[in-house]
C-alpha cells in the first residue's frame, strides 16, 4: 500500500472508480437483446447486433437492427399519436415535458454510467454535463410547450419527425431532438446510433414510466441502413439529423423533391484562436476543454489552434505541461480525463489522418503517459507547424488531436479561421473586449466563444454555417423547425415557363444592335448592364404570342459572373441596417416615381388590366417601403443561458444569395423576394419571371439611381431552370431561394447538397399580396449565437 507521504510526494491520484452495478443489473436482465420501442412498448429482440464497452473491449448488449418493417410500424405508430398529441393543450404536453425531465433527474447517476460504459466518456463528463444538460432540455422545452401557441402564432406543428443522432453525445443528442419535437406538438421516430443505442432504450423505459401518451416517442435501433429507410419512409414529414457532413449530404439528396422539411447539424474543424493578448493560462484550460473533452470526438471541437506567433512558443510549453497532467484510462475512474475512442473502426481513422500528417513531417507531442492494454485509446496530441494546407488542418480527426498554425495579424486570424469549408463553432481568446467582439462577428461560425468554448445551453441556439448544416438546436431559433405556418393547402404555381430556346425570337445579339436596340433589355452584373454571354436574347411575348421586347438569355457563365459580384459587394452585409434602410426607401421612392411606366410594362407583358397592373406596382412599392422600415428592426435576442455570459444571438445575412422568381407577379414576386433579402445584408443574384422579365429588367435604372452599391443586386434573364442548376451547384452561393415548378424545387435542393446551401425551394405559389413579414427576414438570416462572459 503506499505511503502517506508517498502520495503527498508525487500527488498522483489513487483509482476512485464509480459504481457500475446498478447498470450491470440492468443489462443483465437484458441479456435476450433489445428490441425496439415502437407504440409506448418494446418490441421483442430480432436481427441481433452486439453493443461494446470501447474501453474494455467486452460486449455488454445486444440491440435489434432495425428493418424497413420496424420503421414502417414506428411510422405508423407515431402518426397515430400525433393528431391527439398536438390537441392536447400546451399544459398537458408541458407537464408531460416536465415528467421527462424529472425522471431523467432521478436516475441520473444509472444513466451517466449507462452512457459512460456504452460510449467510453469520462464519467465526470456524462455526471456533470451531459446528463444535467438533457434534464435542463427537457426543462426548457415543457416551458416552450405551454408557450408555443402564444409565442409561435400562425403556425402548427410539422408532423411526424424522423430523428437521427450520432454516438459522441448519445443521450444528449436525444433530449436535443425530441424534447424541442414534442413541444412543437409532433411525435417521433429516433434512431440512436448503432455504437451507442442503450441511453436512448433507457429512456424509452422512462416514456413508459412518466407516462407519456403510446407513440408520441419511438425509438429504432440499427445502423445506417437503418437511418436510411427512415429517411426515405413516405410517411416523415420532417427529417433532424446529426453526423457527418457525408451522410448529411446524402439526406439532403434522398430528401430533395420529397417535401420534407429538414435540418442538419455536421461537421466541423472549428477554429480556437488564440491572440497576444490572451490569458495564456485560461487559453490552455480552454483548450483541454476544447480538444481533450470527450476525446475530441465533438463536431465543434476547437481542433484548429491558431495562435499569435509571438505567444506560440509559449503557449505550447503551457499546453505540452499541461497534457503531461492529463490522465487517460478507465472512463469510469471519477479522476480520469479522457477515457476511451468509441470504437475500433473510430481509432482507426484518426491513426490513418495520423500517419497522414506524419508523412508531411509535422511535429507531434504527445505526453509519454502509458494508455491502458486493452480498450479503444488514442492520446492526447499536439501537432505544431501546421500549414493551412496541410490534411490535418483542412479534414475532420474527430479525435483528441490539437493542430496549431500561428498568425501575425488579426486579420490573417480571421483569413485562418474561415479557411474551412466548416463553420460549426469558434472559440476567441483576448482580453481586448472590442478585439474579441471584432473576431466573432467576422468568423462565420454558429456559435462563438469568448474567453470559453463548449459552453451550451438549451435556452441557446447551436448549429452550422456553410458545411457545418443549416437549422439551430435550442432555444426559439431550434423551436421554429418543429413548426410550419398553418394556412391551407397551396396551389402549385400555375404559368408554365415558356421553352425559351425555341423561342421564335432567338435572336443573335448582333442582329439585335441594329433592329432592336431599345426594346434589348441585357442583364444587370455588378451594376452594370452586361451583354449576354451566349451572345442570344430571346422574345419577350405577351399572352397573345405578339413580341413585346428581348431579354437576354443568360447562361452558366453569367450566373457565375453574377456570384462573382454579388461575393465583391460583401461590405453590404456590414454596412449599418440604417444606410440599409435609407437605401430601400430610394428604391421604394424610384419605383414610385415611375409607377406608371412599370404598370403599362406589366400590362404589356402580361395581359393584366390597367388596374390589375396598377395595382401590382402600388403593392410593389409599400413592399419595398415595409422591407425599408424593417431593415432595422428585425433585431436578435440574449439568450437567458448560464450565469455569467451574455449569449447573443445574432441575426446574420447568409452572404450571396440566389433568388428565384416565379413566372407569376412578375414585378411584386421580384420585390418581394429581393427586398427581404438584401435588408438583412444579403447580396443577390436574382433571376427574374423566365415569361415576363422585362419589369426586372427594368427595375436596373430604379437600382442605379437609388445608390443600390454595384453587386448587391444582380440580374440574369433566361430559363429559370437552367439557371437554378448553376446557382445550386455553385459553391459561393450561400443560399437559395427557388420559387418555381415543384420539378426546380426538387433539382434545386438535390444540386444544393455540393456545399450543403440552405434553400428555400417550393413549387406552390405564394399569395403574393400578402407575402411578407418575419417569415421572409428569417429565412434570410442565419443565427449566430455570442457567448460572452464577464466577471474577473
Ligand atoms: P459518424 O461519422 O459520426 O459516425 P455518421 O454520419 O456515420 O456519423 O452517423 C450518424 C448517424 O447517422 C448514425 O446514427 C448512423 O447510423 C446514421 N447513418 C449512417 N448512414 C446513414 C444513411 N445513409 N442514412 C441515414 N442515416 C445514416
Amino acid at each position: 500500500m503506499a505511503l502517506i507521504k508517498d502520495i503527498l510526494r508525487t500527488m498522483d491520484y489513487g483509482p476512485s472508480p464509480e459504481g457500475s452495478e446498478h447498470v450491470r443489473v440492468w443489462l443483465k436482465e437484458h441479456e435476450g437483446g433489445f428490441g425496439h420501442f415502437i407504440n409506448g412498448a418494446f418490441t421483442k429482440p430480432g436481427d441481433l447486433f452486439d453493443v461494446f464497452n470501447p474501453a474494455t473491449g467486452e460486449r455488454i448488449a445486444r440491440a435489434t437492427q432495425g428493418s424497413p418493417a420496424d420503421i414502417d410500424a414506428a411510422v405508423a405508430s407515431a402518426r397515430k399519436a400525433q393528431a391527439k398529441w398536438a390537441a392536447l393543450s400546451g399544459f398537458e404536453r408541458s407537464k408531460n415535458l416536465y415528467a421527462l425531465a424529472r425522471h431523467v433527474q432521478k436516475r441520473e447517476r444509472f444513466l451517466s454510467v449507462l452512457e459512460t460504459i456504452d460510449n467510453g466518456k469520462p464519467i465526470r463528463e456524462s455526471r456533470d454535463i451531459d446528463i444535467p444538460l438533457v434534464a435542463r432540455h427537457f426543462y426548457h422545452h415543457a416551458g416552450w410547450a405551454s408557450l408555443i401557441d402564444s409565442e409561435f402564432p400562425g403556425t402548427k406543428p410539422v408532423g411526424v419527425c424522423g430523428q437521427i443522432i450520432p454516438w459522441n453525445f448519445p443521450l444528449l443528442m436525444l433530449a436535443w431532438k425530441i424534447a424541442p419535437a414534442l413541444a412543437g406538438g409532433n411525435t417521433v421516430v429516433l434512431k440512436p446510433a448503432e455504437y451507442t443505442p442503450l441511453t436512448a432504450l433507457a429512456f424509452a423505459a422512462m416514456c413508459v414510466e412518466a407516462r407519456l401518451p403510446a407513440g408520441v416517442v419511438n425509438i429504432v435501433t440499427g445502423d445506417g441502413a437503418t437511418g436510411a429507410a427512415l429517411v426515405a419512409h413516405g410517411g416523415v414529414d420532417k427529417i433532424a439529423f446529426t453526423g457527418s457532413t457525408e451522410v448529411g449530404r446524402a439526406i439532403r439528396k434522398a430528401t430533395a423533391g420529397t417535401g420534407k422539411k429538414l435540418s442538419v447539424e455536421l461537421g466541423g474543424k472549428s477554429p480556437f484562436v488564440v491572440f497576444e493578448d490572451a490569458d495564456l493560462d485560461s487559453a490552455v484550460e480552454g483548450a483541454v476543454d476544447a480538444i481533450w473533452f470527450n476525446q475530441g470526438q465533438v463536431c465543434c471541437a476547437g481542433s484548429r489552434l491558431l495562435v499569435a506567433e509571438g505567444v506560440a512558443e509559449a503557449l505550447y510549453a503551457k499546453l505540452r505541461a499541461r497534457m503531461a497532467n492529463l490522465r487517460v484510462g478507465d472512463p469510469l475512474d471519477k479522476s480520469t480525463d479522457v477515457g476511451a475512442i468509441v470504437a475500433p473502426a473510430q481509432l482507426e481513422r484518426i491513426q490513418r489522418l495520423i500517419g497522414e500528417g506524419e508523412k508531411e513531417g509535422l511535429e507531434f507531442w504527445r505526453a509519454d503517459d502509458l494508455l491502458p492494454d486493452r480498450g479503444c485509446f488514442y492520446p492526447p496530441t499536439l501537432v505544431t507547424g501546421v500549414e493551412p494546407a496541410s490534411v490535418l488542418a483542412r479534414e475532420e480527426i474527430f479525435g483528441p488531436v490539437l493542430v496549431a498554425t500561428t498568425f501575425r495579424t488579426p486579420d490573417e486570424a480571421v483569413a485562418l479561421a474561415n479557411n474551412t469549408r466548416y463553420g460549426l463553432a469558434a472559440s476567441v481568446w483576448t482580453e481586448n473586449i472590442s478585439r474579441a467582439l471584432e473576431a466573432a462577428a467576422r468568423i462565420k461560425a454558429g456559435v462563438v466563444w469568448i474567453n470559453s468554448t463548449n459552453m451550451f445551453d438549451a435556452a441557446s441556439g447551436f448549429g452550422g454555417y456553410r458545411e457545418s448544416g443549416f437549422g439551430r438546436e435550442g432555444g426559439r431559433e431550434g423551436l421554429t423547425e418543429y413548426r410550419i405556418a398553418d394556412e391551407p393547402k397551396r396551389k402549385p404555381n400555375s404559368a408554365k415557363p415558356a421553352p425559351l430556346s425555341a423561342s421564335p425570337g432567338l435572336v443573335p445579339a448582333g442582329e439585335i444592335e441594329h433592329g432592336y436596340l431599345d426594346r434589348t433589355a441585357k442583364l444587370y452584373i455588378g451594376g452594370k448592364q452586361a451583354r449576354p454571354d451566349s451572345g442570344y436574347s430571346y422574345a419577350v411575348v405577351d399572352p397573345a404570342g405578339r413580341e413585346v421586347g428581348l431579354a437576354g438569355l443568360g447562361n452558366r457563365k453569367d450566373v457565375r459572373n453574377a456570384v462573382e459580384a454579388a461575393a465583391k459587394a460583401s461590405s453590404w452585409g456590414a454596412a449599418t441596417a440604417h444606410n440599409r434602410a435609407q437605401v430601400l426607401y430610394y428604391v421604394a421612392e424610384n419605383l414610385s416615381a415611375r409607377a406608371d411606366e412599370f404598370a403599362r410594362r406589366l400590362s404589356a407583358m402580361t395581359g393584366a388590366s390597367a388596374r390589375a397592373a396598377e395595382a401590382e406596382v402600388e403593392a410593389s412599392v409599400r413592399r419595398a417601403f415595409f422591407y425599408a422600415g424593417f431593415a432595422d428592426k428585425f433585431d436578435g435576442a440574449v439568450h437567458a443561458t448560464r450565469s455569467r455570459f451574455v449569449t447573443l444571438a445574432m441575426n446574420e445575412p447568409w452572404g450571396v444569395m440566389g433568388v428565384v422568381c416565379p413566372n407569376e407577379a412578375p414585378l411584386l414576386a421580384f420585390v418581394s423576394l429581393v427586398m427581404p433579402a438584401i435588408a438583412m445584408g444579403n447580396c443577390v443574384v436574382a433571376i427574374p419571371s423566365a415569361n415576363h422579365p422585362l419589369s426586372a429588367t427594368d427595375f436596373y435604372s430604379v437600382l442605379d439611381t437609388s445608390d443600390v452599391p454595384a453587386g448587391v443586386v444582380n440580374i440574369v434573364t433566361g430559363e429559370a431552370n437552367a439557371l437554378a442548376k448553376t446557382l445550386a451547384e455553385h459553391d459561393g452561393v450561400d443560399a437559395l431561394w427557388y420559387l418555381g415548378d415543384a420539378a426546380g424545387a426538387a433539382q434545386v435542393e438535390a444540386l444544393s447538397a455540393g456545399n450543403l446551401k440552405a434553400t428555400w425551394a417550393s413549387g406552390s405559389a405564394l399569395d403574393w399580396p400578402k407575402a411578407e413579414g418575419r417569415e421572409f427576414l428569417r429565412r434570410a438570416t442565419q443565427v449566430k449565437n455570442i457567448w460572452t462572459p464577464y466577471g474577473e
